[in-house]
């Protein structure tokens, strides 16, 4: 490997800085990208300033321009942790594809490839070297950061150093000691998608980051849709879902191994394109269902969340989810993984309320495996809370995901299924009294329900079960006769999300009165919430809106990506000319072009060099590399078109 790279416009070495250069021309340059996103600028001219920094963005945000872009502006060698090997590989191959020279350290290396690259580390031939966190204390790498320069240290996946977060990864508390041996000490940029104040603690305080700028950026990923539905069939449900989206990558997370296994068989047998990961397989089959899915030959992942982390696989443009996940803060990162890209994506949560159970039951099993302590099990049932608020809310999803964040919204997003599903907002002051009421009439008895009880007694069911606690005498009983159950239910979550009720206990969940409720019944105000009108989800499968819809109100597309004016075919051949490519390089496709840089590409149908810079996602490098195939391509395919157009008239 040479000292140097020639790329397009620049000769990066890695012993030289290059002040000319400033953060945007290499972002449009190097990365062809027309502007930065939310926090990036900020966070490189941190970075590049001499700070510390904590950057929080949404996955897909873009987090890993924010250290790649500096590592191309300081002087000597980037040092990025990084939990997954998966991960690694893939953004070396970016990286390599741009032009930048990368490797990576990690335990899949053979000895012949690891020695190579500490030599080569060694010489100061890399811009950015990814180092698996497990790796550090190896005598070869401490003497390699000691003698060479470190640029920067990167800590991507910092959340991965605290145990409130969802991946804890014992080595990343090694960091710290491993900084501490590197002299001078290099500056330190950590990020992470996790944004609670317990892992933002964690991370600054165990990493030792020192009076850090930290940037928490806007978490809405208005190119996703956000969907709850409540199928009576969920395998049906899912099939026509996988129907409707033939062709296109995706993920469908499960909760167990198990489902994920059933409902591989399942769809195996229907010729669905699946592939299944979990922790329970072999390393062998596991690593070959997951390049299975990077690159494309099968285009559907059927995962536990042990699957995912650093998977930045750009075309994935849904994200399932069989059954409810823990926590939104789990789920939001798991559904995120769809639309990295910038392109319209979606994220349906199937509900069924025993997901609610089975998550119970796991958060326990885990604290009977002694894996944490009773502070942390409390703290893992109200997120669960959350997340089932989440799934039974008749809000703007998208309002409630980022309220979970901290981030106050618009009530109205349009681009999820409460919004799209002609909501109404009804009265229901009456009805929330009845509701109140019967809490409080079973409480002067010394009782307490659970909602569907409750939702017997105001409907005035004639069950045995009524019968027999004498319930019938209650002077609620009855009612609500001829209200829609489902309806009422979603009133009683409702008033229980907004705390004029709540929920006690775990294994007998029952609805009990707060203080809210003493004031509702006292003032009697006027409450209204929204509900959908004549359809109510939980009764039907929310009706699939076409996807051309999404295409056109995906609120604020992303940075460079034109509207979509879209011939379809001409789309399809520049996909098989990238996959081509992709195969010819033995990288996956999303490497050589994502599918946001493909459909501005047909948009923009770019016929000469100059013009093929100006597609999203081209720059200099990928200009010199690619602008041939592509244009001849489009040219020919406007000239055949012209030709046809003419024969028609
Ligand atoms: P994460 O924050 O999850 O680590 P990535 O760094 O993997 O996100 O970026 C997600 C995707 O967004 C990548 O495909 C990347 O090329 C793209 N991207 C990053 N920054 C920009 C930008 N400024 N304009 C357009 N696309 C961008
Ligand atoms: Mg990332």
């Amino acid at each position: 490997m040479r000292n140097s790279v020639f790329s397009g416009n620049f000769v990066y070495d890695a012993c030289t800085v290059k002040p000319m250069q400033d953060s945007y021309n290499i972002l449009k340059e190097q990365f062809g990208f027309s502007s930065f996103r939310q926090g990036q600028a900020q966070l490189i001219d941190a970075i590049m300033s001499g700070r510390d920094v904590l950057g929080i963005m949404p996955t897909g945000g873009g987090k890993s321009l924010c250290y790649q872009i500096p590592a191309l502006m300081l002087e000597g060698t980037e040092i990025v942790i990084s939990p997954l090997i998966s991960l690694m590989k893939d953004q070396v191959n970016a990286l390599e594809e741009e032009g930048i020279p990368a490797a990576f350290i990690n335990s899949s290396l053979s000895a012949q490839e690891y020695y190579g690259i500490l030599q080569a580390a060694g010489k100061n031939q890399y811009k950015i070297l990814y180092i698996a966190p497990e790796s550090l204390f190896k005598a070869d790498i401490i003497n390699l950061v000691q003698s060479i320069r470190v640029s920067l240290l990167v800590v991507d996946e910092a959340h991965c150093i605290s145990q409130w977060g969802h991946d804890f990864r014992p080595a990343y508390k090694n960091i710290k000691a491993f900084l501490e041996m590197i002299n001078p000490r290099p500056h330190l940029a950590s990020f992470t998608a996790t944004a609670t104040r317990q892992v933002r603690e964690d991370i600054i305080r165990m990493l030792g980051l020192e009076n850090p700028f930290v940037l928490v950026t806007g978490f809405d990923r208005s190119n996703l849709y956000f969907g709850v539905e409540k199928p009576e069939n969920r395998n049906a449900r899912l099939i026509e879902l996988l129907k409707e989206r033939k062709g296109q990558s995706g993920i469908i997370y499960c909760s167990t191994r198990k489902s994920v296994e059933e409902l591989h068989e399942m769809l195996e047998r229907k010729s669905f394109p699946v592939t299944m990961y979990h922790a329970g397989l072999d390393d062998v089959t596991r690593h070959k269902s997951q390049d299975d899915f990077l690159y494309d030959r099968k285009t559907v992942m059927i995962a536990t969340n042990a699957f995912g982390m650093g998977i930045d696989k750009s075309n994935v443009s849904f994200v399932i989810h069989y059954q409810m996940p823990k926590n939104i803060e789990s789920y939001y990162q798991e559904a995120g993984r769809a639309g990295r890209d910038g392109a319209a994506a979606d994220c349906i949560l199937l509900y069924n309320s025993q997901d609610v159970r089975i998550n119970q039951f796991l958060i326990k099993q885990s604290q009977n495996e002694g894996e944490a302590d009773s502070s942390i099990i409390e703290q893992k049932m109200e997120l669960l809370r959350q997340m089932t608020f989440y799934a039974s809310s008749s809000d703007c999803l998208r309002s409630r995901i980022l309220s979970y964040f901290g981030e106050p919204g618009s009530s109205y997003c349009g681009n999820c299924s409460n919004c799209k599903d002609n909501v109404e907002e009804i009265d229901i002051s009456v009805d929330a009294l009845k509701i109140i009421s019967c809490v409080y009439r079973l409480l002067e008895r010394n009782r307490k329900m659970g909602k569907a009880m409750i939702c017997n007694i105001l409907t005035g069911s004639r069950s045995e079960k009524i019968q027999n606690a004498y319930l019938h005498e209650l002077s609620t009983y009855g009612i609500m006769a001829g209200t829609d159950a489902a309806r009422l239910r979603k009133m009683i979550d409702f008033l229980i999300e907004k705390e004029y009720l709540a929920v006690e206990g775990t294994d007998y969940p029952v609805v009990i009165p707060t203080e809210k409720s003493r004031l509702f019944i006292k003032e009697k105000p006027k409450l209204t919430m929204m509900m959908p009108g004549i359809n109510i989800p939980g009764t039907k499968p929310v009706p699939r809106r076409e996807k051309e819809v999404i295409l056109i109100k995906a609120a604020k597309p992303s940075a460079g990506i034109s509207p979509p004016v879209f011939d379809e075919q001409l789309y399809e051949q520049l996909k098989k000319l990238r996959n081509r490519l992709a195969s010819e390089a033995k990288v996956p496709s999303y490497i050589i072009f994502s599918d946001a840089s493909l459909k501005d590409m047909t948009a923009k149908a770019p016929v000469t060099a100059v013009e093929f810079l100006e597609v999203s996602g081209v720059g200099a490098v990928k200009q010199e590399r690619y602008a041939y195939a592509f244009t001849e391509l489009i040219r020919q395919y406007k000239a055949r078109r012209g030709n046809k157009n003419g024969e028609d008239q």
